[in-house]
């Protein structure tokens, strides 16, 4: 299905007002709250009662997003959130593709035959889930994509707010502008939201300058003390445990942007960070160039994204982790050595 194809049945769709839940993905990013909430304030400009939700909260770095306070938190609020979903004519599912990135709601949504599109840019989506989809993965981002639906519809319905969330999303899918541009059209699309929103300069510090001290800490203990070269295979590693996290009081979003540090060093080709949560172990895989981290998250660690950013979990110790890391790197050697 093409953008024309997609435009054209989402057109069927909202034509009359409906209630519709516009859904992200478990341990919501930048890119997930900005695409939702722009979606959704798109959507009610047309007439439509909208609910954005999300399996579980999302960092607090994000909370002063244009509507981040009415986002319903699946885990904070289930008896609600499942009244809000089982009442919903539509449900929108954006910046995943999978169930299992679900979280708590996942026993809700397959309990339902509400239809569901889809808008995401991650790779392998099994089409048939959804009424209608645009899944595009040489896009930066879920909110580039909303914001082509958007300016489909025309460009006066972008607005102050609708601008501010999809440049957070852009910009931290894209690190900053630093990757996952496959087009100038991002850069276009950029400077279209550019010219409505506040601030550009704001924006960009209401992300990123809003560290707690514990925070900055654990980014200078996690490069100075814990993170493993490995020159044979061009690789990084960091682990944080749980007693670590607690010692820089840990809060949701704090090791966010870590695993990115390594790739600043010319010979890493791939960077992983590996951290103790609640019961299971995160793993967060970044690589530059042709080295696709979702292949390899996809076979050795429950998970999956993006050719170079991709996320997994193993339910295990952080060390039986770590040796799982260890033992299937070699299989990957001669492609993490090539130039
Ligand atoms: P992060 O490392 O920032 O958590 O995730 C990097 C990218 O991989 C994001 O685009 C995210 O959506 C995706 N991702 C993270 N964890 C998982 C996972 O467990 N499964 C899949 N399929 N994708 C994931
Ligand atoms: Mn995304």
């Amino acid at each position: 299905m093409d953008r024309k194809q997609f435009f054209s049945v989402l057109d069927t769709f909202i034509q009359s007002p409906g209630k519709f839940t516009v859904l992200s993905h478990v341990n919501p990013d930048g890119d997930a709250i900005g695409s939702s909430l722009a979606l959704s304030q798109f959507l009610e400009k047309l007439g439509h009662r909208v609910e954005v939700m999300v399996p579980n909260d999302f960092p607090g770095f994000l909370a002063w997003m244009p509507g981040a306070s009415n986002i319903q938190v699946y885990d904070k609020d289930t008896e609600n959130c499942d009244k809000i979903l089982e009442a919903s004519d539509l449900l929108f599912i954006l910046d995943f593709n999978h169930i299992s990135r679900s979280g708590g709601i996942r026993k809700t949504l397959e309990s339902l035959k509400t239809k569901k599109i889809l808008i995401d840019h991650h790779r392998d989506t099994d089409l048939s889930q959804f009424a209608c989809a645009l899944s595009e993965t040489e896009v930066s981002s879920t909110s580039e994509l909303v914001a082509e639906t958007v300016l489909h519809y025309g460009e006066h319905y972008i607005d102050e707010s609708i601008a501010t969330n999809l440049l957070v999303g852009i910009v931290t899918d894209t690190g900053s502008f630093s990757h996952s541009i496959f087009h100038p059209e991002t850069f276009a699309i950029c400077a279209k939201m550019v010219e409505k929103a506040p601030s550009y300069n704001q924006i960009h510090q209401l992300i990123y300058d809003t560290f707690s001290e514990n925070r900055l800490r654990l980014l200078g203990y996690s490069i100075s003390n814990k993170m493993e070269i490995l020159e044979e295979f061009n690789t990084a590693i960091i682990s944080l445990n749980k007693e670590e996290l607690a010692r820089f009081d840990y809060q949701v979003g704090d090791t966010e942007g870590i695993v990115n540090y390594p790739l600043s060093l010319k010979k890493i080709r791939m960077s992983v960070l590996v951290t103790e949560r609640q019961g299971v172990i995160r793993f967060s895989f970044r690589s530059k160039g042709n080295f696709s981290v979702h292949e390899l998250a996809q076979n050795y660690f429950n998970g999956g994204g993006h050719t170079n950013a991709a996320g997994g979990t193993l339910n295990c110790s952080m060390e039986a982790a770590l040796n799982q890391l260890h033992r299937v790197l070699p299989e990957y050697k001669d492609l993490l050595r090539k130039e």
